[in-house]
């Protein structure tokens, strides 16, 4: 980065500080992942300065042979992790990502049926917040008040009452996995659309550790950077029948010109997701979060759902106590990321919640196994035990700094 930190030194430094952040922490929040030094060079290309506004061989301005090579090589990859029967690799965002998939599917009026969003359902799903909520009627499915997983004869006896247009299933922080077939089922039985938003669990779908929403699913979502390892961004995979109402949805519909650069390492990343250690690391995930939630369970940790499917967990903190925000901070002191997430039927708010989200995907993909998990578990329980401890957060400190040491990441990235 020699122009970079001849030129702008703030910001040089600045980077440079969060790589050295990214590299001496325990990077435990399970939407976040390193992605490959490949990726990160097709990001930082000169692909950025081309406008590209259509689909490739369609587009609005000259010069375009490259990009459309890069963009076709993306969507035709994208296709086959997915047995997809279309691509659009364009999204910038999940969030734009899903605005896109209503104003393709829907009128002003019609109904999205989502999981509340107390309970793992997404704010592009119907925030009150968001625009959607503005311009939708949203109405929500709630996981059981016992058990905290989904419950499909409620989710069906709620698509029959209210009739909705969209059903949307995959959630951010749902630990357990989903029976996409059964919603299929459930929103054809009453003529709805359903959209599966995988963006969490992309890269268990690919390895097959989890259910592939198709072919069942009308359209499927997800962003590229959580479990899939890419860059930022997102893409819409969807039935033939649907492409072009998509392709239109999305540009002119909701976006302009497309970040290619980003495209490009799209494709990069796709292209690692079919390689059989992209699915070892996935399977391996799914594992490691499987040995650190029994190791958390193990010493009196209560985990929502009693554990996990995935590459996620949810740890409720009334039991010690502490709220969701004060577990974060704490943890973060020791270099160890998590975040602060709402449970559900969370008698605090969603600014002040209840519960812990962690995973295991960065650390899978520096190379942990199980015998690191049990020591990270053991050592996260005692400091949630006792968060005052000062032997523990010593201990917390020195555990960091071993296992990073010991599993390095970008060692060849010198900044
Ligand atoms: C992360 C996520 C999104 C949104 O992704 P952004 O790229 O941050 O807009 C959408 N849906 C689900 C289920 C997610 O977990």
């Amino acid at each position: 980065m020699k122009h970079l930190l001849k030129q702008d030194n703030q910001i040089y430094q600045a980077i440079k500080n969060e790589l050295n952040r990214q590299k001496s922490g325990l990077i435990m929040i399970p939407s976040e992942n390193f992605t490959s030094p490949a990726v990160l060079e097709a990001m930082s290309t000169v692909l950025n300065n081309k406008y590209a506004e259509g689909y490739p061989q369609a587009r609005y301005y000259t010069g375009n042979q490259f990009i459309d090579e890069i963009e076709n090589l993306a969507i035709e990859r994208a296709k086959k992790l997915f047995q997809a029967e279309h691509a659009n690799v364009q999204p910038h965002s999940g969030t734009t990502a899903n605005l896109a998939i209503y104003f393709a599917l829907l009128k002003p009026g019609d109904k999205i049926l989502s999981l509340n969003l107390t309970h793992g359902g997404h704010l592009s799903h119907g925030s009150k917040k968001s625009l959607v909520s503005q311009i939708y009627q949203i109405v929500h499915y709630n996981v059981d008040p016992k058990t905290n997983l989904l419950d499909y004869n409620e989710i069906q006896k709620i698509a029959q009452e209210e009739k909705p247009q969209l059903i949307i299933s995959g959630f951010s922080s749902y630990p357990r996995k989903i029976d996409f077939k059964k919603i299929s089922e459930i929103a054809h039985e009453v003529g709805a659309y359903h959209l599966a938003d995988v963006s969490h669990i992309a890269g268990l779908i690919i390895a097959g550790e989890h259910q592939n929403p198709f072919p069942e699913a009308d359209v499927v979502m997800t962003t590229t950077h959580k479990t899939l390892r890419g860059p930022r961004g997102a893409i819409i995979l969807c039935k033939k029948e649907l492409a072009s109402k998509i392709d239109k949805a999305v540009f002119p519909g909701t976006q302009g010109g497309p970040f290619e650069h980003i495209i490009a390492a799209k494709a990069v990343c796709f292209n690692e997701a079919l390689t059989d250690k992209f699915k070892a690391d996935q399977k391996q995930t799914v594992i490691n979060a499987q040995v650190l939630a029994q190791t958390l369970i193990d010493n009196n940790i209560t985990l929502i759902t009693g554990g996990t499917d995935t590459h996620l967990i949810l740890i409720d903190c009334r039991p010690l106590k502490i709220t969701g925000k004060e577990a974060a901070a704490l943890l973060a002191e020791m270099g160890i990321y998590t975040n602060a997430n709402v449970i559900p039927y969370d008698a605090n708010p969603p600014a002040n919640p209840s519960g812990l989200r962690l995973g295991t995907p960065a650390l899978t993909t520096q190379g942990m196994k199980e015998a690191e998990m049990k020591q990270i578990g053991l050592m996260i329980a005692a400091l949630l035990k006792n968060p005052n401890d000062e032997k523990s957060k010593k201990q917390a400190k020195d555990l960091v700094k071993n296992l990073t040491a010991q599993f390095p990441i970008y060692k060849d990235l010198k900044y």
